[in-house]
């Protein structure tokens, strides 16, 4: 049987082919009868080709044309012409070129859609994901599939490139405790008992350190059986790294050149080295976020000073609890009343149980819902805590417990940045974020836990303070607000890391059957190391700027975490129930 001979793509016909006759390849994008002559949009992953179909070049190739509809796949041979000059497509790469059609074959053919490309983006995104394959043919989802091939083959380039060896671990693995919850799965050979799928490949890279191997990186597939949330799936790819003999002064810098790489590689921009860094604290106590978008100012600051001696009940009750008072000041706006009132909705809605403004005129007015009870020094005392309050300045303030307060108030600064266009497009910002706690306390289960995950080596002198005071060295690193990954130097020593299980609760005989194969490597030469990993999904998304990691996955569960293509999760026969001796509950039972 002979090859299909494609001479090019469609998309790549260029000068090089005028008045030669080629062979294409691809589907039906659109068929356009103009009496005697046909024209045909042919489409492939490289864009689309005009074909003309005249019965002057063949009859038969012209009859064939009168039956092909959308999406029927087709591969074509002709010459390659140029349009007349009323017919060119500025828009198309191909559009002053056509191909006369000599010869055609159908290869399939398709019934209607059940949605059209163009209305693709537009159905319902269980429809869209039903037959996902369809969506995919459209050329943006192709365009994002071929970022995402390109960015994944730059990691890989240039990991290769310092060393790196890339990795395969285990899907079938052991529960671990890294903050989430795992899918199991029941092991027939082994009744009553379940594999864990991943929820990162954390301990295997690991022993990977402790097997010598020195730099490893895998494109790792991890799980998590979390409640179904706005943009989380079950399922999503990480980059994800561990190297030996390092600390953080090795490891940022390494991640910073790699995504230096890929923007290099794929927008051709040079990236400004080195990101900033900031602690936890500062991030929190500027931005009431762990992930602080800093494409724009806004930073909260802290007004409770300015209100030490007030007598409004509602801001004397927090301070006399020890909450705080955080401003945000916005200069350069023109806000009517009902904005300003606007804004105390938009609070209620980010989490505030109120927000209170103040508008700063000229000699010193000040325009509140409360400016009756301000006192004669109000302005210079505010003016110590907030700089620069000019006329036209208006500052917005929420009262509460520090927690609560500052992450209203980083909602409410997002929120602000939202309405007023505070973010310039086409910006990447990138940030590391540092110096995290290492445990925090559990109200609901009324122990401490780990902030990061029980592997993660804490800060030196953390065995002689007080465990809420102990912190991780752990890094994020955030892209526009968003955090793009995280990891941390690990514990490499078993009485240490006896430590930190106890800690967080783990009985010594819970440690030694979960965990007694990491102790054990611990003490069998295990070198200092430490590692991170990268959302890859998150980081196409934020690249192609969609807002759903759904987006950019190629075949995605819905929101309720749901296959309506493949119609998964499923039920599986008694049979098979029973090979795996298992037995579901009555209620379950249909
Ligand atoms: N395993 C961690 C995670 O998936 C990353 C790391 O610590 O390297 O978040």
């Amino acid at each position: 049987m002979q090859g299909f001979q494609r001479t090019v793509s469609c998309g790549l016909v260029n000068e090089t082919f005028l008045n030669k006759t080629i062979h294409i390849c691809g589907w039906v994008n659109k068929r356009r009868d103009h009496g005697g002559l046909i024209f045909i949009d042919l489409r492939d992953r490289s864009g689309l080709m005009q074909l003309v179909f005249n019965p002057a070049f063949s009859t038969a190739a012209h009859t064939t044309a009168h039956s092909l509809r959308s999406e029927f796949v087709i591969t074509v041979s002709g010459k390659v012409v140029e349009r007349t000059s009323d017919t060119v497509n500025k828009d198309l790469p191909t559009g002053i070129w056509e191909l006369q059609v000599e010869s055609i074959e159908i290869l399939n053919k398709s019934k209607v859609l059940p949605f059209t490309l163009e209305e693709a983006a537009d159905v319902d995104e269980e429809l869209r994901l039903k037959y996902r394959y369809i969506d995919l043919r459209r050329i943006e989802m192709q365009e994002r599939f071929k970022l995402r091939h390109n960015v994944i083959f730059a990691m890989r380039e240039f990991l290769a490139g310092q060393g790196f060896y890339e990795f395969e671990t285990p899907i079938l693995t052991k529960n671990t405790p890294e903050g989430a919850r795992e899918f199991i799965v029941p092991s027939r050979i082994y009744p009553g008992n379940f594999y864990a799928l991943p929820q990162s490949p954390q301990l295997y890279k690991q022993l990977l350190m402790a097997s010598g191997m020195e730099k490893y990186f895998q494109i790792a597939r991890c799980f998590r059986d979390e409640d179904s949330r706005t943009d989380r799936q079950p399922e999503f790819t990480q980059l994800d790294i561990e190297m030996s003999f390092i600390n953080e002064a090795d490891i940022q810098p390494l991640i910073e050149k790699l995504i230096h790489f890929v923007w290099k590689k794929i927008y051709n921009i040079e990236l400004p080295l080195p990101f900033p860094r900031m602690t936890y604290k500062e991030a929190f106590s500027s931005y009431g976020s762990d992930k602080p978008d800093l494409r724009f100012g806004l930073k909260i600051q802290d007004a409770s000073s300015a209100f030490a001696k007030t007598e409004l009940s509602f801001l004397r009750a927090v301070l006399d609890k020890g909450g705080r008072i955080g401003g945000l000041h916005v200069e350069n706006r023109e806000w009517s009343r009902s904005d300003l009132d606007g804004w105390v909705d938009k609070a209620t809605d980010c989490g505030a149980k109120g927000l209170l403004w103040m508008r700063f005129k000229e000699d010193g007015v000040i325009e509140s819902p409360v400016s009756k009870f301000l006192p004669a020094t109000f302005l210079h005392d505010i003016s110590a805590c907030i700089p620069n309050i000019k006329p036209g300045s208006v500052i917005f303030l929420v009262a509460g417990a520090y927690k609560d307060a500052w992450e209203i108030l980083g909602r409410l600064r997002l929120a602000m940045a939202k309405e007023y266009n505070l973010i310039a497009p086409n910006q990447f910002n990138f940030s590391w974020v540092t110096d995290f706690p290492m445990f925090e306390y559990d109200e609901k289960a009324k122990q401490w836990t780990f902030v990061h995950h029980p592997f993660t080596s804490p800060q030196p002198g953390w065995e002689s303070i007080a465990q809420g005071d102990v912190q991780a060295r752990a890094y994020d690193i955030i892209l526009n607000g968003v955090e793009l990954g995280g990891g941390s130097i690990r514990i490499h020593d078993s009485a240490a890391q006896a430590k930190v299980f106890d800690m967080i609760g783990l009985s010594k005989e819970d440690a030694l059957s979960r965990f007694g194969f990491l102790l054990e490597a611990q003490e069998l030469g295990f070198p200092p190391h430490g590692g991170l990993a990268i959302g890859i999904d998150r980081l196409i998304m934020l690249m192609t700027g969609t807002t759903s990691i759904r987006e950019v996955i190629a075949f995605p569960k819905t929101q309720r975490f749901h296959d309506p293509m493949m119609e998964s999760p499923s039920k599986v026969t008694d049979a098979q129930l029973k090979d795996y001796g298992l037995k579901l509950q009555a209620k379950i039972q249909q």
